[in-house]
């Protein structure tokens, strides 16, 4: 894996939404009376993709990782940081380049149903990429593109209307419009979550054997570890705008070191009832992501909350000492010998690097 080139470098990114306040906010903001608000979506999310590679950003609904596959396929302008793809800065990038970034950067949405155009046959809707980028030979590539996603033959599905069509097909047909460009990469987000069950194993193949056949790195987007389990070579998990821990899949999943990362998979069903396992249930609610908590966004539900620490440093994600993955705690000892307490006002107060120590093994 470390010997692949890496294809895009998301640094520190950062997407913020202005907070709709009403028409007496908006003016007493214009009249410099008021400060306007923001959602912190993404809030500093650093990672790197290799060529070929599949990443994984898991997390509950609202932990910001959809608005950073947008962000990654620029249909988020970021408010912070930014993306090199391929050596190009895209903050710097010329006209021209953009263009290339677009070319090859495409999104498969969750909703099929939303995301074909109803008035759009199925060969439009597949060779409307082409015509927008000039890309010559549109009916051998709209073929193969569908014939790639399994719709055979292609010549069958060319004037059908999304309406017609069951939604594993409207989704291979989602695909289809996704490959035709030839794409490096492609941000897949919750690909299979509104399909029908029996429809959802066809769906994951194909976006397995185009992987496999067009050489893509990908990027999935899902709440379901199962799933991303299957399919990804690494996995960040994110938590109120932030990645909080990110390594190889295995290692995340079989042996996770962040509180939230544990309580995700002990949320997991096992299918046998006869193995029993404790459990770390998470208490409470996702904190505001507009008026954003000082230290640890996590603290308010940790179980392992290890005192004034936790309250006012912000955990970096780094690497620790005692495992492989990534992790935005400070209940581990920094590989790089960082020390949060080293950044707290007064004494030290209930945590300690020794009591941190020993946290882990008691949840
Ligand atoms: Fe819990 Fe503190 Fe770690 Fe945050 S930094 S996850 S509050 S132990």
């Amino acid at each position: 894996m470390s010997g692949r080139d890496v294809l895009l470098e998301v640094e520190n990114l950062e997407k913020h939404f202005k907070v709709n306040q009403g028409w007496i906010a908006s003016i007493l903001e214009s009249i410099g009376g008021g400060e306007p608000e923001y959602v912190h979506a993404v809030d500093g999310v650093s990672f790197e993709l290799r060529e070929g590679e599949t990443l994984g950003l898991a997390g509950e609904s609202g932990c910001g990782k959809t608005t950073t596959g947008m962000s990654l396929v620029k249909l988020h302008e970021p408010t912070g940081g930014d993306i090199v793809y391929d050596d190009t800065r895209l903050s710097e990038a010329t006209d021209a380049e953009v263009t290339r970034f677009r070319q090859n950067a495409q999104m498969i949405f969750q909703d099929p149903f939303e995301s074909l155009n109803p008035r759009m046959t199925v060969y439009d809707t597949v060779a409307e990429p082409l015509r927008i980028h000039d890309v010559r030979n549109e009916t051998a590539r709209v073929e193969r593109a569908l014939e790639f996603a399994e719709l055979q033959p292609a010549e069958h599905y060319f004037d059908q209307y999304p309406h017609e069509l069951s939604g594993g097909q409207r989704q291979r047909v989602a695909i289809a419009r996704a490959l035709v460009l030839d794409p490096d990469f492609i941000v897949a987000d919750e690909p299979v979550s509104m399909l029908d069950v029996s429809l959802r194993a066809g769906v994951l193949s194909l976006l397995d054997r185009m992987t496999d056949e067009f050489g893509l790195s990908v990027v999935y987007i899902s709440h379901d570890l199962s799933l991303l389990r299957h399919m990804c070579d690494r996995l960040a998990i994110m938590y109120m705008g932030k990645i909080v821990e990110k390594g190889p899949t295995d290692q995340v999943i079989e042996d996770p070191q962040h509180p939230y990362t544990r309580a995700l998979i002990d949320a997991v069903p096992v299918p046998d009832p006869d193995v029993g396992r404790e459990r770390v249930e998470l208490q409470g609610e996702v904190g505001d992501v507009i008026d954003v908590p000082s230290g640890c966004r996590f603290k308010d539900r940790c179980p392992s909350y290890i005192g004034d620490v936790c309250d006012q440093v912000v955990p970096p994600l780094e690497a620790k000492r005692e495992f492989e993955q990534a992790v935005a705690c400070h209940l581990y000892e920094s590989a790089e010998g960082y020390d949060p307490y080293a950044e707290m006002d007064g004494p030290r107060a209930s945590g300690t690097a020794d009591s941190a120590e020993s946290t882990p093994a008691d949840d």
